[in-house]
């Protein structure tokens, strides 16, 4: 698969239909945030392994979270599983460079991996620790997104979000999970699903046992 088969895929079934993420996925490299061994397979819609036991997303599950985020230049973006660094890059460049994205990363290793992949994006700050609990220092977010399973969507989490706000993360069991969109609107908290998919679990303080 070539980068542009995915764009047409996407653009065809209507799966990705705002240009300025298209733009983004045009953007940035994926062959910069994945190991050497997997290069020809940079395109494939498929997850990659990463080392210690991650991997990066497919490329359409990547995408679809990314568009369901709704990023607006400026935003203040909370991640939650750095990985390789790529959905950062992409939110970095969605929200521009009045923006910021803070993402977290419990493996020392992979966050350094992400440093490195990540050192020409300069709104992008990777914080080594377990992110389980969110990270109260730069609070409140407009937009934070887990991209790793988690168990039950947590208060401490949406506190943390801004009002309008809108907060995505695959909840569920270690094996599947519902990804769920949740928007804080004047007060107001509305959940939707957008399906189902498969995430490594979420580990630390809030994560599975
Ligand atoms: N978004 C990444 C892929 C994430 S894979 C990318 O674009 O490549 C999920 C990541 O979540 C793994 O790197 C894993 O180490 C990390 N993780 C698991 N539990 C975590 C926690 N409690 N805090 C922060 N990161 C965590």
């Amino acid at each position: 698969m070539q980068k542009y088969s995915l764009i047409k895929y996407w653009q065809s079934n209507n799966i990705i239909t705002d240009q300025e993420v298209l733009t983004a996925f045009k953007k940035v490299e994926r062959e910069n945030f994945i190991l050497k061994r997997y290069i020809k397979q940079a395109y494939e819609d498929i997850p990659l392994p990463i080392g210690f036991n991650a991997t990066i997303s497919q490329p359409t599950t990547v995408m679809i979270m990314t568009q369901s985020l709704e990023v607006k230049k400026g935003n203040k973006i909370l991640e939650i599983g750095t990985g390789s660094g790529y959905q950062a890059a992409l939110l970095s460049i969605l929200t521009g460079e009045k923006g910021k994205v803070y993402t977290t990363e419990l493996i020392k290793e992979l966050a350094d991996f992400a440093k490195q992949n990540l050192k020409e994006y300069k709104n992008i700050e990777v914080i080594n620790i377990d992110g389980s609990a969110g990270y109260k220092k730069h609070a409140p977010y407009d937009k934070i997104i887990f991209t790793v399973a988690v168990p039950k969507i947590e208060n401490l989490i949406l506190e943390q979000l801004k009002d309008p706000g809108i907060y995505l993360a695959p909840i569920g069991d270690e094996y599947s999970q519902e990804l769920i969109k949740v928007t804080k609107k004047d007060f107001q908290i509305k959940k939707e699903s957008l399906g189902y998919f498969q995430f490594v679990p979420l580990k630390g303080k809030y994560g599975f046992k």
